[in-house]
């Protein structure tokens, strides 16, 4: 059990008791021996597993040449890798960082400087959507649509409004002549995994054109293959003027990135914005391998067919379950939303040996890797529908 009363750590999360000491695929050991199978990744960090053997021999190749020099010098792997994601996205220029906070934090920086900078503007307001994540830096964290990550931080940035996602009605009210951007998760996913519906996503698109305003999509946990495309705006036929990555870039090493169009490109001049660690010769070499297996694999594909069997087998095996009112999502981001707080089901779920996440405070999300076997999506999704089931019972036998 973890021991909270003896931790030297500031209390920011509500552990899980269990510690973990060894990962391989899609398992996990904790300091007792006892094994686990591991539907959370890490967050939708280890997509392809944990300790992936591609991944490990490129990050030892490095680690025996290289280690970091500062971003004054060339760094050939963030070449190859800005690359790997140009050519396999809409994007055509690349600004490394090493979380997601910062992937967003650059993304909104740039939308800035573009309008003030090139278009020649004061506009700097930007549309997000209620319920709504991009990240805990004051800057994200306000243009996250969720009051609970923003209580006791007052005063916040300005130049952010929050407007209901999947609403088409409204959204056009919300544009003043200080808005620059609209910023979205294709899926939201922290929020409860709810997918944009294509309508409010042609709209977002219709509003951009007619209004000049820059699209940024946050791809941070859809991002990667997760979806069953390698980013999750495929799924919609749109193209981002910008969108962020981060979570499985790579593969549990920290890395962040901010893509952009070429029109934006000279918005970012030399000295306007920069990160000390962001892409290093590691960081961007874990990406690399992982960028690579994960297309050499086509495991988005991969993702895209085992998303649908997954939802196929919850459907089937959750039917009629009072405590279920709703099973979601693409690719391998998932959720079944309760007609219930969570944590408790959760809780009983990882005492049977797989462990889940919530999502919002209704949803149980699944986060597979995307090499996951179909052995082990069985075994998983039989846990969720006994538990369920079990727990269904005691709700309706008192
Ligand atoms: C996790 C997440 C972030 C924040 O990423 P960090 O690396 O924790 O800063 C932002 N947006 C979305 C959609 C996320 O899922």
């Amino acid at each position: 059990m973890g021991d909270q009363l003896n931790s030297a750590l500031f209390p920011t999360y509500a552990r899980y008791p269990f510690t973990l000491v060894k990962g391989e695929g899609s398992r996990l050991w904790d300091d007792t021996g006892k094994e686990y199978l591991d539907f959370v990744s890490g967050l939708a960090v280890t997509s392809l597993g944990h300790s992936p053997q591609a991944v490990k021999e490129k990050l030892v190749a490095q680690l025996d040449q290289l280690w970091h020099v500062s971003n004054l010098f060339q760094i050939p792997n963030q070449e190859v890798l800005a690359r790997l994601l140009t050519e396999n996205s809409v994007a055509d220029a690349v600004f490394f960082c090493n979380s997601g906070a910062e992937a967003n934090e650059a993304a909104i920086k740039l939308a800035r400087r573009y309008n003030q900078k090139v278009l020649g503007n004061d506009r700097y307001e930007i549309i997000t959507f209620q319920q709504s994540f991009h990240g805990r830096t004051l800057a994200t964290l306000t243009a996250t649509g969720q009051d609970k990550v923003k209580e006791g931080f007052l005063p916040l940035p300005e130049g952010f409004v929050h407007a209901p996602y999947n609403d088409v009605a409204v959204l056009e009210g919300y544009i003043t002549d200080k808005t620059c951007a609209i910023m979205l998760e294709m899926i939201i996913a922290e929020g409860g995994v709810i997918p944009a519906q294509p309508d409010f996503v042609q709209e977002i698109v219709r509003l951009c054109k007619a209004h000049k305003l820059l699209l940024i999509v946050d791809e941070i946990q859809t991002g990667i293959g997760r979806t069953g495309k390698l980013f999750a705006y495929e799924h919609y036929g749109i193209e981002p003027d910008i969108f962020t990555l981060a979570k499985a870039l790579g593969s549990g090493f920290p890395i962040g990135a901010m893509l952009g169009k070429k029109k934006l490109i000279d918005a970012f001049t030399a000295g306007s914005h920069g990160s000390t660690f962001g892409g290093t010769p590691i960081a961007t070499a874990a990406a690399i391998a992982t960028v690579e297996t994960i297309l050499e694999q086509n495991l988005t594909e991969r993702a895209a067919e085992l998303g649908e069997y997954v939802l196929e087998q919850l459907r089937e095996g959750l039917k009629g379950n009072p405590l279920v009112k709703e099973i979601r999502g693409k690719g391998l981001l998932i959720g079944i939303e309760c007609t219930q707080t969570t944590a408790e089901l959760i809780a009983a779920i990882h005492q049977q040996g797989l462990f889940v996440v919530s999502a919002g405070p209704q949803v149980i999300r699944l986060l597979p890797n995307l090499l996951v076997t179909r052995e082990d999506l069985d075994r998983g999704i039989r846990i969720i529908c006994a538990v369920l089931a079990a727990r269904s019972a005691i709700l309706i036998n008192g």
